[in-house]
């Protein structure tokens, strides 16, 4: 009895994941961008990377047609997402600008995460054009989670100062 498991079942795997990770992400995204009025750096580049977004899942599911995974079997895996990627979810959900900045960037370093484990499990395979995506798909990640992280002080400032006025929605 063999129950090993070679490289590109993994590979297959890790792409349903990253797969559902992106519609989290758009879903979560999207939910943002609509609370971002009073926040127009953040509401351009939220929308911005939004756009990236579909385009990376678009790419998954190239990558995943290429595996032989049918689009059936990827409707059954929408919505999952791995535990630790939970509290960064939550943050986002929050209506608060602050929470859901913070959220944003933790759940971008976990795409980082995903993206660099994908990047040499395709390497493993030999997957040139999944190694190709992977790194395009890892370079809009980096780029979003450092945006984020130099931003995150004036936006803090920014809701500080409208949280302190009066006749102002406090919590955006
Ligand atoms: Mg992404
Ligand atoms: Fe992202």
């Amino acid at each position: 009895m063999n129950d090993a498991i070679d490289a590109s079942e993994h590979l297959t795997d890790w792409l349903r994941n990253a797969h559902a990770m992106e519609q989290q992400s758009e879903a979560m995204l999207k939910t943002m961008a609509d609370r971002l009025e009073h926040y127009p750096d953040l509401h351009a580049r939220t929308v911005e990377h939004l756009n990236e977004t579909r385009w990376q899942r678009e790419q998954l599911e190239g990558c995943l047609e290429r595996l032989g995974t049918s689009p059936s079997t990827l409707k059954d895996i929408t919505g999952k997402l791995m535990a630790f990627g939970e509290s960064a979810v939550a943050m986002m959900s929050s209506d608060e600008v602050v929470k859901g900045a913070m959220g944003a960037y933790v759940f971008e370093h976990m795409e980082i995460a995903s993206y660099t484990v994908l990047i040499r499990a395709a390497e493993a395979v030999g997957d040139q054009q999944t190694k190709l995506v992977c790194e395009q798909i890892l370079q809009q990640e980096v780029a979003m989670a450092d945006w984020l992280l130099q931003h995150l002080p004036s936006t803090t400032s920014h809701f500080l100062s409208r949280s302190a006025r009066p006749g102002v929605k406090a919590k955006n």
